[in-house]
């Protein structure tokens, strides 16, 4: 399996797009001009996204295809094993993307102060216990959290919940997002009804 490298472009402020708080950002936005800011959160944005897709389609898909060829027992195995391998690096490019779709819309001032903090909020409310709420039953492996997923035909777990940055990712049909998505999905609720239940919680 090839290694997946991370040619980040983002590293000058990458470390702050972890923090919790977005004030931190915004504080380093600052020393840019105030019309370059967001052209550099947006051309951000689309680099992740398009690392994000080429990490799903050229690594992750492939290498979830070789091992259906293999017997039950194997491919358990070898699930576990793709998932370790991948899960560092899928959390990273999940949370950034979070991080700067929550940006863009701060900066493009798009969105009331309210808003983003009601969405900040619910961002924040544990995609474990929310799964849980769900009844996705979610078990501890290791650092993540796995479950049946509801949006494809699964047997051997493939929902894959990462606690420290609140996103999942799921290893067999590709469906991927933070908590708010997990919730909208499976709930079929809209996005503000998404917002006010989970900040709730
Ligand atoms: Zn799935």
């Amino acid at each position: 399996m090839e290694k997946w490298k991370i040619d980040a472009d983002l590293e000058d402020y990458k470390d702050f797009l972890k923090k919790p708080s977005l004030t931190d950002i915004i504080e380093i936005l600052n020393d840019f001009p105030q019309n370059y800011r967001l052209e550099i959160v947006n051309r951000n944005f689309e680099l992740f996204k398009k690392r994000l897709e080429i990490l799903i389609e050229n690594y992750i898909k492939p290498a979830m295809r070789k091992i259906v060829k293999l017997s039950p027992q194997e491919q358990v195995v070898y699930k576990a094993l793709i998932i370790s391998y991948y899960e560092p690096i899928l959390k990273h490019f999940l949370n950034n993307l979070n991080r700067l779709a929550l940006l863009q819309q701060v900066i493009s001032n798009k969105k009331s102060k309210n808003y983003i903090f009601l969405k900040e909020k619910a961002l924040s409310a544990s995609i474990v216990d929310v799964a849980e709420t769900l009844g996705l039953n979610p078990q501890k492996t290791g650092k993540v959290y796995k479950c049946l997923c509801p949006f494809h035909n699964d047997t051997d777990p493939s929902l894959v919940l990462f606690p420290e940055t609140n996103t999942f990712f799921c290893f067999g049909c590709g469906i991927h997002g933070d908590v708010i998505n997990l919730y909208k999905s499976i709930t079929g609720k809209t996005f503000t009804e998404a917002l006010e239940d989970l900040t709730c919680l």
